[in-house]
């Protein structure tokens, strides 16, 4: 079978490294994309030229003839390839125009048959007097790719048969998935939209929703049993027990197995999927409102990527500046446009073209990183083979490494906490998504006459098992089953396929590990990534590069245990914003802003702030430990009256510990505090950092005389600090309960004094 050259050829490209490139010199064309034009290729030079080669090929006398031949054969096929490229960003850019459609699929039928011809015409030169041309004309990655191109059913009518029967299938899921459902409601078949806009109550609204998807998926679910057990059929024509350990081996060329994923996804749902779940809890008290208030407008991105890329990755900056001033990208709005991102190479230009429909929201900003760490690697590596496991840490790395400079990407460092949040939620859903959708795909193709029902629970189970809840408007929490898995694409025309993604995220997040204690040596270790020889494969590479072992428990505890922490950082920060509705005209509204922001300040619920009513005990010591970042242990997440009361109990426990309360004082949480007990505790909190403390003058209010002795260096102290003021009167009120806004005011005032 033919597949076994390809293997074959495979090995060599470990062992020989002595291949030349003759067909292109490695340098990028100088040329704007504005001036490149989609040409309609004809191929019948390319069919004459294949004739001539195979004839003169028979005769060794010939072989300086057949290698300029081979040369032209193979420039032909890359025109075509550039061609099909151009036509794929034409139609992305203008998904409704016809004639880009059409040309979109004439270039994609054509770049396949030319790939394969080429293929077979390389597979009889090998064989030929003349086999060495091949080797003096192509180097090794190019030539892998191309004889992995030929149909391996090509000479088999069964496979062949099998084939296209799994490509009809996948054709017929492109037509259920478009077709639009119903569901009854009154005796009345209606439309998702036309539920959503009838105002119905809220359980038979939620029926019906159900119903369209699960009307949806038995639709798609008939589509997929067929998919699978056509490709069942193959794996075992091709000596397979299981399609997934074909898929692995022949369709993405992974150098892991399928049961080295089976043991990473039960690591997964032990140690990464809880840290999900308390992700989730926490996310739901997160007002992330603020973040859609920013500019995400292409030219605003692109240009302060520039900056940070200029400032921070140096090394990136000549492919960055080819695209941005050759103007190969396009990131602009446009409604036309496809829903679709991606980073293609134009081959014949070796060039790569970025292209992405904006959300315009701050995925947009994640994905310009992604993209741009997929453009870089295209621009130094003329890769036409990406292992993409690999090619996908060449993305997430650099989004990654990007995590310091967020704040730069959006201009708003109020902001980047909560952008970062965001992040973190997809960069660990991609590997639990993964694993999830990689151990449902294996399970059914190992056993391949499941019936729908039953592959309903499966996800429903798996859901569960990886910390989801499955939504109401896809399950059917009765029955067990979930409808969800139908609407993944990848299911059908990319089986087993989202692993990679997983496994890529993993020594990604590696990266960001040592990025914290040293970036450059962080960026080093990426650089030396991204500049892999094409051939490389995934556990080689990352071995020889120091990465932990991707299926080794060691490394995924590890990173559940960075990941776990950077979770509890945002649970004690409490990034939440609150808006407040009663301090518009406040005179500490600034103050008390500033405090919400970063979490320190808490309203009294009901978006009020109660500025002038008493503060507490509780309240001062509380935001004073979180100002300064105290090391309070088995704080809780303030969802509640009685967590706060708890966490108000151990900011005393900790403030009376560093003593820093007045010694007369009740050290209850509700007490309330005078004016002048406000100003001691302050002294002696600043008197326990070491800073200078001497005070000058001690009689300098008008009620001086009712400051209490114990108090009065104290408040000669927070007056020279500028931490607390008198009144107009230049009365002091010692003996004044402190006020909620006065608390707030000293507390921000702190913060600046000792920073
Ligand atoms: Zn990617």
């Amino acid at each position: 079978m033919k597949k076994r050259i390809v293997s074959l050829l495979l090995a060599m490209v470990f062992t020989i490294s002595t291949f030349s490139s003759t067909v292109f010199a490695a340098e990028h064309a100088d040329i704007n994309y504005s001036e490149i034009e989609y040409e309609h290729v004809d191929p019948a030079e390319f069919y004459k030229v294949t004739d001539l080669v195979i004839t003169q090929a028979a005769d060794k006398n010939n072989y300086s003839s057949v290698e300029s031949l081979i040369s032209k054969l193979v420039d032909f096929w890359y025109r075509v390839n550039t061609q099909y490229t151009l036509a794929v960003i034409l139609q992305s850019k203008d998904a409704s125009d016809a004639t880009y459609n059409e040309e979109y699929l004439y270039s994609f039928n054509l770049d396949t048959e030319i790939l394969h011809s080429l293929a077979d015409t390389l597979e009889i030169i090998l064989e030929s007097p003349c086999a060495g041309t091949v080797y003096d004309v192509l180097d090794e990655s190019e030539l892998t790719y191309i004889l992995q191109q030929v149909d391996a059913g090509a000479d088999d009518v069964e496979l062949s048969s099998l084939m296209s029967a799994e490509k009809e299938f996948i054709n017929q899921y492109y037509k259920t998935a478009n077709k639009e459902y119903t569901a009854v409601v009154n005796g009345e078949a209606m439309t998702l939209d036309g539920i959503k806009n009838a105002k119905l109550p809220e359980d038979i609204y939620k029926d019906a929703i159900r119903e369209i998807h699960k009307n949806k998926n038995s639709a798609l679910g008939e589509v997929y049993i067929n998919l699978v057990k056509t490709r069942a059929k193959i794996a075992r024509l091709c000596g397979y027990e299981s399609y997934t350990d074909y898929c692995y081996e022949n369709t993405y060329f992974r150098d892991f197995t399928s049961e080295d994923v089976t043991a990473l996804s039960t690591l997964v749902k032990e140690y990464i999927a809880p840290i999900n779940k308390k992700l989730n809890e926490i996310i739901t008290n997160i007002d992330f409102s603020s973040l859609n208030e920013l500019d995400y407008s292409p030219e605003t991105l692109i240009s302060r990527e520039k900056g940070v890329i200029e400032k921070e990755f140096p090394e990136l900056l000549e492919s960055f500046n080819y695209m941005y001033d050759h103007g190969f990208y396009d990131i602009g709005a446009d409604d036309n446009k496809a829903d679709t991102g991606f980073t293609s190479l134009l081959l014949d230009y070796n060039v790569p073209f970025m292209f992405n429909k904006p959300y315009g929201d701050f995925n947009d900003v994640w994905i310009l990183v992604h993209e741009t760490g997929h453009y870089n690697r295209f621009f130094i590596s003329r890769d036409i083979l990406p292992m993409l496991e690999l090619s996908e840490i060449d993305s997430q790395g650099l989004e990654l490494l990007f995590y310091d400079f967020y704040d730069d990407m959006i201009g708003d460092d109020k902001c980047t906490d909560l952008l970062k949040i965001k992040l973190l939620k997809s960069w660990i859903r991609s590997i639990i998504d993964g694993c999830m959708h990689d151990e449902f795909q294996q399970i059914i193709y190992h056993h391949p006459d499941m019936t729908l029902s039953q592959m309903n629970q499966l996800y429903y189970n798996l859901c569960l098992e990886y910390g989801y809840t499955p939504t109401s408007g896809y399950s059917d929490a009765e029955l067990g089953e979930s409808y969800a898995w139908t609407e993944t694409i990848h299911n059908f025309t990319d089986p087993l396929y989202y692993i990679s993604y997983a496994v890529s995220m993993i020594p990604a997040w590696e990266l960001w590990m040592q990025a914290q204690t040293d970036f450059e040596e962080a960026k080093e270790r990426y650089l030396q990534l991204v500049n892999r020889e094409q051939a490389d494969t995934y556990m080689q590479t990352l071995s020889d590069l120091g990465f932990g072992n991707t299926f080794d428990e060691a490394t995924i505890k590890e990173l559940a245990h960075s990941l776990g922490e950077v979770v509890d950082g945002i649970e004690l920060k409490k990034v939440e914003k609150p808006v407040f509705s009663d301090i518009a005209n406040h005179w500490a509204r600034d103050s008390i802003e500033a405090l919400a922001d970063e979490g320190i300040a808490r309203g009294t619920g009901d978006k009020k702030f109660e500025p002038d009513k008493s503060a507490t005990l509780g309240m001062y010591v509380l935001m004073l430990g979180k100002a300064v970042d105290a090391e309070v242990v088995g704080l809780k997440l303030e969802n509640s009256v009685e967590d706060l009361t708890t966490n108000y109990s151990l900011y005393i426990v900790w403030a009376d510990a560093n003593n820093l309360l007045t010694e007369s004082g009740d050290a209850s949480p509700s007490s309330t505090i005078t004016r002048e007990e406000l100003a001691v505790m302050l002294y002696k909190y600043v008197e326990q950092t070491g800073r200078d403390i001497t005070v000058t003058e001690s009689e300098k209010f008008a009620d001086s005389n009712q400051i209490d002795v114990w108090a009065k260096d104290a408040v000669s102290f927070v007056e020279e600090s500028k931490l607390m003021y008198g009144n107009e009167n230049n009365c002091f009120n010692p003996q004044q309960i402190a006020t909620r806004a006065e608390v707030s005011s000293v507390i921000y005032r702190l913060d600046k004094l000792l920073c």
